[in-house]
């Protein structure tokens, strides 16, 4: 709590202290979320990093140390450690402890979750929608998620008083709360993150195959579009391929869309149909607008 009363919660547990973990502990930790906040993470030397900068109160490298007596554990892992971690902690969760997480991709996480939890133990998954290209305990900030959306996607029965406490966790820490079916929020990140990263990464890699002399060229005069897109795509690869192989139908159903939208704008260019090319990107430039208006650019 800011001033007084109890915290929302006992214990919470930590499990992956990386940009989105460390975050959500110190917001947490300004918040005063937690009687005890205790950081979980296999990474070698990550947890003794996350103690030294002083936003969790107890480390350790061994999951079941840290879930033991927690009343919340958030996996912020990367997606597809999800089923091993489950598997892991699973028999050392105390019966009504919450589980929940910060993944980007939700219905293959439930379903590699979900099986290891014991019975009396609530899963509500969720996932802040904000984040930045950078990795690791130094790189988190609490202000990471003001303002932002954080989507939680309880799967049917899920316990409504656990679910109201993740959500006023998230909402404490600047969040807004949207709650949806996990396939719908595939396809929603699936058009407004997962197919982004695809084509930033597609562009970058296209510029680094070509031959070095142009390829310098590429770097120096990056000021224009080419440099927005490296910052996309210098974010974390074993993230983003955890991403890829585990939203395959969604992004492929995406992908198959903006193939022919691609395909479209092509015929237009090579048929000189400018005012095809103004319309579209006059089109585009509202959906700017509107990004704007809404305070998330
Ligand atoms: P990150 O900075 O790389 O942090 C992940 C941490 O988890 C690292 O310290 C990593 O250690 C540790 N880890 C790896 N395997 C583990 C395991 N089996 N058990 C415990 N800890 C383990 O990644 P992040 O950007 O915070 O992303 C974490 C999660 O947040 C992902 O699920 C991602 O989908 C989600 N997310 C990310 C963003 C974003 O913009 N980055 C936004 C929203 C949601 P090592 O580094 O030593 O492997």
């Amino acid at each position: 709590m800011t001033s007084g009363g109890a915290p929302l919660f006992d214990r919470i547990a930590i499990l992956g202290i990386g940009l989105i973990g460390s975050s959500l502990a110190r917001a947490i930790k300004r918040e005063g979320l937690a009687g005890t906040l205790v950081a979980g993470d296999t990474g070698p030397g990550v947890a003794a990093r996350a103690l030294a900068l002083g936003i969790v109160d107890e480390a350790t490298e061994d999951l079941v140390t840290a879930v033991a007596d927690a009343d919340l554990v958030v996996l912020c892992a990367p997606v597809g450690a999800g089923g091993a971690i489950a598997e892991t902690i699973g028999p050392a969760l105390k019966p009504g402890c919450i589980v929940s997480d910060v993944g980007s991709i939700k219905e293959r996480v439930i379903a590699m979750i979900a099986p290891h939890l014991p019975e009396g133990v609530h899963l509500i998954p969720g996932h802040p929608v904000a984040g930045t290209e950078k990795s690791g305990p130094e790189s988190g900030f609490a202000e990471l998620f003001q303002g932002r959306w954080c989507i939680l996607t309880p799967p049917p029965g899920a316990d409504p008083d656990a679910l109201d406490r993740v959500a006023e966790m998230w909402r404490r820490a600047g969040m807004i709360i949207e709650v949806m079916e996990a396939a719908h929020h595939d396809r929603v990140l699936a058009i407004t993150s997962h197919l982004p990263h695809l084509i930033a990464y597609t562009i970058v890699g296209t510029a680094s195959d070509l031959e070095e002399h142009l390829h310098r060229e590429v770097i120096k005069f990056s000021a224009s579009g080419f440099r927005d897109f490296t910052r996309i795509a210098g974010s974390d690869p074993i993230m983003w391929r955890d991403i890829f192989v585990n939203n395959q139908e969604a992004v492929l159903d995406i992908l198959q869309r903006f193939t022919e939208d691609l395909t479209a704008l092509q015929r237009a260019i090579r048929r000189g149909e400018g005012e095809t090319l103004e319309a579209l990107f006059t089109k585009t430039r509202a959906v700017r607008q509107a990004v704007i208006d809404a305070k998330q650019a």
